[in-house]
């Protein structure tokens, strides 16, 4: 006999029963799957601001605005034309 059923989620009684796949609580009458009762535990997700279901490990995408393109490299002049070879 294992007596390692979970008590009744709705009332926290422990005289919880097995009934087939379900469990069954004789206090409330309150019958629930453990293994659907383990999942919506394991539910509990974490999301970042767009709705990204964050995991232990997984890297933020930060999204940065008003990043300014362009803004070195590309200072062109129309006095200093570039030099184009004579053949
Ligand atoms: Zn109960």
């Amino acid at each position: 006999m294992t007596d390692a059923l979970p008590p009744c989620p709705e009332c926290g009684s422990t005289f919880t029963y097995e009934m087939g796949a379900l469990l069954s609580c004789p206090e409330c009458g309150h019958e629930w799957s453990p293994e659907a009762a383990a999942a919506a535990a394991d539910a509990q997700e974490v999301r970042d601001s767009v709705g990204n279901v964050l995991a232990d490990g997984d890297t933020v995408t930060v999204i940065k605005e008003g990043v300014v393109v362009g803004g070195e490299g590309r200072h062109e002049s129309p006095r200093h034309p570039p030099r184009r070879r004579r053949p």
